[in-house]
C-alpha cells in the first residue's frame, strides 16, 4: 500500500500518500503578515451580527498597531495573556498581534462558570485578559475567588465598552511606532498559544504550542485543504479552540479567503449566514452536520454555493454523511486530530471516503500499537493510533509525567483506538481508549466532574463516563456511592452539577447509584467495567 513505508517485525510506520513538503520555519507573526501582504483590498473578515469588516490591508495594520500597544502596556515576549470571547474578528487581530510580540494567548471556553476560569487563570499565570463586555462579571467574580488573582482586576481589556475596562479600540489606535520589531522568537522552541485539554487522563492542562506548531500545522494541511481568494467561509467554530483556531482561523486568512465570524450556534442565523455571505467552505462538527442533514429549516435557504464541508473534533459516521452530501450537494471530509497536535494529524481527499478520517497528512507518521505493549499491531488490525510530526506539542504546561505519558520517543499516543484501511488506503476510528467525553465536540474530563461531585457532602466516591447519544455525540452519566445514612437524588446531584459547571459539562446522561467504584488495585476507576454495564444500544 502507498501509506505502508517502512517495515520491520516491530515497525510498521504509515506515510502519507502525499509527498512531505519543505516546510518554513517562521514566528506565526510573521508567517501570516507575510500572507496578508499580498490580498491587499480584499475582505478578510466579517462580524456577521455588525457586517464590522477588517480588509487585508486593515488587518495587517491592526495587527502592527494592537502589537505595538501591548508593547507599550509592557507587556514582552513569554508573558501570558488570556483571551476570553466569543468569535469576533478582533479575535484574530489580538491572537497575531501577540503572537508577533512573542506574547502567548491561553483561550478558554467563554461558558465557563467563574470557578472554571480562574482555575485557567492562575495556572496558566495570565497577566491579562481580553474579552466582551458581557463577560465581564464572570471574570470578576473569578478574579474574586482567589487571591493570586487580584492584580488582574485592572488588567480587563474589552472588545466594546464596560466600566472600569480597557476599551480595545484604544489599543486599535496606536501608531504602530512601537511593533517589537527586534524580538526574537524560536518558532521552534517559543510558545505561542496555550489552549487547555484534558488529554489522556485527569484535569485539563496547558498545551504548549510552539509557532512553528501551528505554522507547520497551517502548511501541512494547507496541501489537501486549499482556500482560495474566492473562498467565503464561516467561523463558527469557537477560536478558543484549537479547530477554530488553526484550521479555520488561520487556514482561510493565510490563503486570503473571507472569514465570517458567528459568535454561536444559532440554527437560523448560522443559515442565513450560510445564504447571505455565499459561503463556499464550512468546517464544523458533527451535530451541525447533523442539524444540516435533518432540520427542515435547512430547506428554506439557498446553501447552493456551499461546496466543501470539513468535519472534525468527535466521529461522524457513514450514513449520515452520505444523506448530507445527497441534501447538500457539497462534498464531506473528516479531519481528525487532538489539541496536542495543532491539531490535524489526519484528512480525507477527494473523492471523500465517508466514516473514515481519511489519510495522513504530509510531514506526518502513524502507527496503529497494542496499547499494552507498544507494539504495531498487523496492518489492518485494531488499535492504538500513534503520531508523529512537527504539529506535535511541546508538552503540557508545568507536567513533565503527564507529558512523558502521551509523547513516548517521540511518538504521541492518542488515546483513541482505530486502524488502517487497506481497501481505501484510509485510517477509521472506532473507539477511544482515554477517559475523555466528547459532548458536541466539546471536552468534558471525567475527573474534573468527579472532584466536583466529591464535594457534595451526600457522594463517597464517583465515577463518571460517556453514554452514546445522537445528538451529543456522548454525555456524561456519573456513578455515584452514597454516604452512609445520607438521601439525596438525581434531581439534587444534577443540580449540584448544573450550578458548577459550564453548560455542556452537565449530567445529560443522568446520575445512577451504585453501592461500589469498580477499581483496580492501584485505586483507578475501572470505567470500562461501567461502560461494559451499560444497556447495549438497540
Ligand atoms: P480535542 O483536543 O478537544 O480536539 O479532542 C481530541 C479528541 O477528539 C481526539 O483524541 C478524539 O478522541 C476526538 N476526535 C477528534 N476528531 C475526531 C474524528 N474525526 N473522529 C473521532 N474522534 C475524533
Amino acid at each position: 500500500s502507498r501509506q505502508f513505508s517502512s517495515s520491520t517485525a516491530l515497525h510498521k510506520i504509515y506515510k502519507s500518500r502525499f509527498e512531505d513538503i519543505q516546510l518554513e520555519q517562521k514566528p506565526l507573526g510573521q508567517f501570516m503578515l507575510e500572507k496578508f501582504e499580498k490580498f491587499g483590498d480584499r475582505v478578510a473578515l466579517v462580524d456577521f451580527l455588525t457586517d464590522r469588516k477588517y480588509t487585508y490591508a486593515q488587518l495587517r495594520s491592526s495587527v502592527v498597531k494592537v502589537a505595538s500597544a501591548l508593547t507599550r502596556l509592557g507587556y514582552k515576549k513569554g508573558d501570558v495573556i488570556s483571551i476570553h470571547s466569543v468569535n469576533i474578528p478582533e479575535f484574530s487581530i489580538l491572537l497575531l498581534a501577540a503572537a508577533s510580540a512573542g506574547i502567548i494567548v491561553t483561550t478558554s471556553n467563554p461558558a465557563y462558570t467563574a470557578g472554571e476560569l480562574s482555575r485557567q487563570l492562575e495556572h496558566s499565570n495570565a497577566k491579562a485578559v481580553f474579552t466582551i463586555p458581557q463577560l465581564v462579571p464572570v471574570i470578576r467574580d473569578a478574579i474574586d475567588s482567589s487571591d493570586s488573582l487580584k492584580e488582574l482586576a485592572n488588567k480587563i481589556t474589552v472588545f466594546g465598552e464596560s466600566e472600569g475596562c480597557r476599551p480595545f479600540s484604544t489599543l486599535m489606535q496606536d501608531d504602530g511606532k512601537a511593533f517589537p520589531e527586534n524580538t526574537t522568537i524560536n518558532p521552534l522552541d517559543d510558545v505561542c498559544v496555550l489552549p487547555y485539554s484534558s488529554g489522556t487522563t485527569g484535569l485539563p492542562k496547558g498545551v504548549m504550542l510552539t509557532h512553528d506548531n501551528i505554522v507547520a500545522n497551517v502548511q501541512q494541511f494547507r496541501k489537501l485543504l486549499k482556500v482560495t481568494e474566492d473562498d467565503t467561509s464561516l467561523g463558527i467554530l469557537p477560536f478558543f479552540h484549537i479547530y477554530g483556531m488553526c484550521p479555520v482561523m488561520m487556514g482561510v486568512l493565510v490563503d486570503g479567503g473571507k472569514l465570517v465570524t458567528l459568535p454561536k450556534f444559532d440554527p437560523e442565523m448560522f443559515l442565513k449566514a450560510l445564504d447571505s455571505h455565499k459561503v463556499t467552505q464550512l468546517h464544523i462538527v458533527p451535530p451541525i452536520v447533523l442539524f444540516l442533514g435533518k432540520h427542515p429549516m435547512v430547506s428554506n435557504f439557498d446553501l447552493s454555493n456551499l461546496n466543501t464541508i470539513t468535519s472534525g473534533a468527535a466521529p461522524l459516521g457513514e450514513g449520515l454523511t452520505n444523506e448530507v452530501m445527497t441534501r447538500l450537494k457539497a462534498v464531506i471530509r473528516q479531519g481528525y486530530g487532538l489539541t496536542e497536535t495543532s491539531p490535524v494529524t489526519h484528512l480525507d481527499v477527494i473523492p471523500p471516503n465517508p466514516g473514515s478520517i481519511g489519510c495522513v497528512i504530509p510531514n506526518t507518521l502513524c502507527r496503529v500499537v497494542n496499547a499494552e505493549t507498544d507494539e504495531d499491531v498487523a496492518e489492518g488490525e485494531v488499535g492504538e493510533i500513534c503520531v508523529k510530526g512537527p504539529q506535535v506539542m511541546k508538552g503540557y504546561l508545568n507536567n513533565q509525567k503527564a507529558t512523558d505519558e502521551m509523547i513516548k520517543n517521540g511518538w504521541l499516543h492518542t488515546g483513541d483506538i482505530g486502524h488502517y484501511d487497506k481497501e481505501r488506503d484510509v485510517f477509521v476510528i472506532t473507539d477511544r481508549l482515554k477517559e475523555l467525553i466528547k459532548y458536541k465536540g466539546n471536552q468534558v474530563a471525567p475527573a474534573e466532574l468527579e472532584d466536583l461531585l466529591l464535594q457534595h457532602p451526600a457522594v463517597q466516591d464517583v465515577a463518571v463516563i460517556g453514554l452514546p447519544d445522537e445528538d451529543g455525540g456522548e454525555v456524561p452519566l456519573a456513578y455515584i456511592v452514597k454516604k452512609p445514612n445520607q438521601e439525596v437524588s438525581a434531581h439534587d446531584i444534577m443540580s449540584f452539577v448544573e450550578g458548577n459547571v459550564a453548560h455542556y459539562k452537565r449530567l445529560r446522561g443522568g446520575v445512577e447509584f451504585i453501592d461500589q467504584i469498580p477499581k483496580s488495585p492501584s485505586g483507578k476507576i475501572l470505567r470500562r467495567i461501567l461502560r461494559e454495564s451499560l444497556p447495549k444500544p438497540v
